[in-house]
């Protein structure tokens, strides 16, 4: 059955449905993970946990579709500042770095990224890890696993890899490639022990090759039989700014590529498309493939914007991600979310109009459950998931700010945590401290493991 909880008296529930309701002042009653029934003045008898939503905006969980976690652990690094340097001359500086990653930093860093993910909001996060070194052997994904249930995210594990060496034409330092058939295996092994693709399932694993230009084509097509065998989603970066450095490797263009090896449709999404043409945004439109935005790295990078309201009038499926920390530093949804609709506004009047906040709550909401395959979460409807999220507008800085629930995260934004976080029907964040962990010591102990395994051996600090 499940325990019974009513939310009560909310001021708004911003639903994200098909009809774009908003429901005021009125109530959700939850059962073990689902929503029963939203509505006013909700009379449920005995329940198990009353939470009071006075002066609380309710919203859909957002859907992070595209993250490092690893990348946690270099943030803030100046002395490797993406900022002012190419992409090549960057990955020359970190991947030192990286290559010092062990399991211990895998585990605390994606308890970083998901813990801050929870805290503004993000109930659902996919996370492509393509981090293998000889410390880590084949153990992050188990570890991050881990780290996802302790904190009760629902965790969609992308398997990534590279397999190309430098000089073959990749930017990938020795010890950190693997052959395909290791890579192959490994996801197999991680799909049959954790994929779940039942109502509300927390974990599902993403065949997820890191990128074109670091892999041999093989990678990519035993990629495609092996997630169509098992019938679970392929993810990789596209559209980045590899496309003239495959055009010189394979005569062709990148999408045409993937195109040609069947790396696309539904069940397939990638991060970034800033590249992308008029008619392979149609060609993508087409065949369902989704893009993953990701404003913080394109800002910082110096990338050119997408023009998300072309996309999405073209019916490209457009979710929003926070891509990995050492390219964006946060790992607030709800930062990016801001970003996003501000870079977008940017360009409204040369483009002929922006989209609105709102459209940018749904396209880090619902868009993100369809890019990811589900149908149980990403809205608030009777029947779906109680993954939520409220914010108390009873704050200062959000005074002024209440007369519409629909476009306020994006428009005005909200930078700090929120009051309370739930994934399927369980307060995850209260109050602004994740409730299921001691919050204080993991901390602790991750900046400890940061400074002996990555400050105190590397000079990138
Ligand atoms: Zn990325």
């Amino acid at each position: 059955m499940g325990k019974i909880i009513h939310i009560k008296n909310a001021k708004a529930i911003v639903t994200c449905d098909e009809n774009d309701s908003v429901y005021w002042d009125s109530d959700i009653l939850i059962r073990g993970q689902e929503i029963l029934e939203i509505g006013p003045n909700l009379e449920p008898g005995n329940v198990d946990e009353t939470i009071d939503g006075r002066d609380k905006y309710i919203y859909p969980g957002l859907i992070n579709t595209h993250h490092h976690f690893f990348q946690t652990f270099v943030r803030n690094t100046l002395k490797v500042d993406y900022v002012n340097m190419t992409v090549p001359e960057w990955l020359d500086r970190i991947y030192p770095v990286f290559q010092k990653i062990n399991n211990d930093v895998i585990y605390y860093s994606s308890l970083t990224a998901m813990g801050d993910l929870l805290k503004h909001g993000c109930t659902t996060a996919f996370d492509h890890q393509y981090c293998y070194t000889t410390e880590t052997g084949t153990e992050p994904v188990d570890r991050q696993m881990e780290a996802a249930e302790e904190l009760g995210i629902r965790y969609h594990a992308g398997r990534g890899t590279n397999t190309l060496p430098r000089s073959e034409g990749s930017t990938m330092p020795e010890n950190m490639l693997e052959t395909t058939d290791v890579f192959i295996k490994d996801c197999q092994r991680l799909i049959e022990k954790y994929h779940d693709n039942s109502k509300f399932s927390k974990s599902q694993i993403v065949v997820a090759p890191c990128q074109i230009m670091n892999c041999y084509l093989d990678t990519f097509k035993e990629s495609i039989k092996l997630a169509r065998a098992y019938d679970v989603r392929l993810h990789t970066h596209l559209g980045e700014g590899e496309n003239e450095i495959i055009k010189e490797r394979w005569g062709k263009r990148s999408l045409d590529l993937c195109e040609e090896m069947g790396f696309i449709g539904e069940d397939v999404w990638f991060a970034h498309g800033w590249e992308m043409t008029d008619d392979e945004l149609d060609r993508l439109a087409k065949m369902k493939t989704g893009i993953s935005h990701c404003p913080g790295p394109a800002i910082l990078g110096g990338f050119p914007i997408i023009d998300m309201k072309k996309m999405i009038e073209k019916g490209v499926v457009t979710s929003l991600g926070c891509d990995g920390s050492a390219t964006n530093d946060s790992s607030s949804l709800l930062d990016s979310l801001r970003i996003a609709f501000l870079m977008q506004s940017y360009f409204s009047k040369e483009r002929g109009g922006a989209i609105s906040p709102y459209d940018l709550l749904k396209i880090s909401t619902i868009n993100g459950a369809r890019t990811l395959g589900r149908n149980d979460i990403g809205t608030l409807e009777k029947g779906k998931a109680a993954d939520l999220f409220m914010i108390d507008m009873n704050n200062i800085e959000l005074t002024g700010m209440h007369h519409d629930p629909k476009n306020m995260l994006a428009r005005g934004g909200v930078t700090g945590a929120t009051y309370l976080t739930m994934v399927g029907g369980e307060v995850v964040s209260r109050e602004g401290r994740l409730t299921k962990v001691d919050e204080e010591e993991l901390s602790k102990k991750g900046e400890k493991i940061c400074t002996q395994v990555l400050r105190n051996t590397t000079d990138a600090f």
